[in-house]
């Protein structure tokens, strides 16, 4: 079998991964399971949703080969994601056989956080360098109605364990929805700096299973601004390279004196109004292994069936390649004849 990574020869792409737009995808999220633990409002219906098959799932083995296959082709940061990625056994092994390859990618994890106290320890120990934890309220009656679930305690739980394990900085998700949780942002914000997490908030995207978003339900990065600044001094540092948030930096706010982390910031993600699909380095790979170049795609690339097939490294990295020259410039969310992909955000990766 050619091996990508030992023979430079055979890849025309040895530059990266470029698409005909001049990008360069450098980040890639894996899914591991299509599976929840929960059943937030905004995601998926109460009843769940048609999971797939096991025999369609990709294998940790057929996980690694990929891996291997976009480190060679130059990402160089790997995310992983689901549905709820800890519902899948054995992670933590997974996350070090990720670690072990060559040139070794960073390793994050995006989760509900229902099982993280158990195992944030041997995650960190395996390798994982950063974690994004979802949590959408502080109020256990409201967090029991937005996930179907009352397991506020565990996401708690499993934040304090992210952090005792060393991963800095402990990074926390939330969608906003204007008669839930809005009005509760600066209290999330507020209680975040006190424990020393990073706030983000992110606008919600029609990706939802039940196709109930809309327009004017959204709550806009703007709106998110205009109810923290009665609270709290923000200063713009603008954004991060390839990096979806626009970051602030908290000068000042309620309980300022017993706020814990020396960098006190807040990011907001507007990937519906403010788009940043010109500075997208990432690539997704469904938990069926279907490879897509954008949350929003239409096209798939059936990376599983290529490889069960018995393709050679070097063919499984010309289809990257390939579908990764033709990503599309953006999601188009805003354009009129937009039209939500059929997976929702659960089955994608997010
Ligand atoms: N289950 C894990 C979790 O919740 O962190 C990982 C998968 S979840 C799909 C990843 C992130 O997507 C979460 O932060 C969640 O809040 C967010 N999300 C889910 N549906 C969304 C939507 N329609 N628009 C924007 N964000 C969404
Ligand atoms: Fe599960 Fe994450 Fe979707 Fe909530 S947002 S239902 S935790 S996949």
């Amino acid at each position: 079998m050619t091996s990508v990574a030992s023979d430079p020869t055979v890849s025309p792409w040895v530059g990266g991964l470029l698409d005909s737009f001049g990008r360069k995808a450098e980040d890639l999220r894996i899914s591991l399971t299509d599976k929840c633990s929960l059943r937030c409002t905004y995601c998926m219906p109460a009843e769940g949703l048609q999971w797939l098959a096991k025999d369609r799932v990709l294998s940790d083995e057929e996980i690694v080969r990929l891996a291997s296959i976009f480190v060679a082709l130059g990402v160089n940061s790997i995310r992983l994601t689901g549905g709820e990625p800890l519902v899948r056994p054995g992670v933590a092994e997974l996350v070090a056989r990720l670690s072990a390859l060559d040139p070794r990618p960073e390793l994050s994890l995006t989760t509900n956080a229902l099982s993280l106290a158990d195992k944030a320890a041997a995650l960190v120990s395996a390798g994982l360098d950063r974690v994004n934890v979802s949590l959408d309220t502080l109020d256990r009656a409201r967090f029991a109605e937005l996930t179907r679930r009352d397991r506020l305690d565990d996401v708690i739980a499993g934040l304090h364990a992210a952090a005792a394990a060393g991963l800095n900085p402990v990074k926390i998700n939330a969608v906003l929805m204007r008669e839930i949780n809005l009005a509760e942002a600066p209290e999330l914000l507020e209680w975040a700096l006190r424990a020393g997490f990073e706030m983000r908030f992110i606008e919600h995207m029609p990706l939802d299973a039940q196709h109930a978003w809309t327009r004017a339900d959204m709550v806009t990065a703007e709106e998110v601004l205009t109810v923290l600044e009665p609270r709290f001094t923000l200063r713009p540092i603008g954004h991060i390279a390839n990096a979806p948030a626009e970051e602030f930096e908290v000068l000042d706010g309620p309980g300022r004196a017993e706020w814990a982390a020396d960098q006190h910031r807040v990011g907001i993600i507007a990937s519906v109004t403010r788009p940043f699909c010109r500075d997208c380095d990432r690539l997704r790979l469904t938990a069926d292994g279907q490879l897509r170049t954008c949350l929003f795609a239409h096209r798939e690339t059936d990376l599983r069936g290529a490889l069960r097939a018995g393709a050679s490294d070097d063919e499984l990295a010309r289809m990257i390649a390939t579908a990764v020259s033709a990503k599309a410039a953006g999601h188009a969310i805003s354009a009129p004849g937009f039209r939500q992909p059929d997976r929702p955000m659960s089955a994608i990766g997010g």
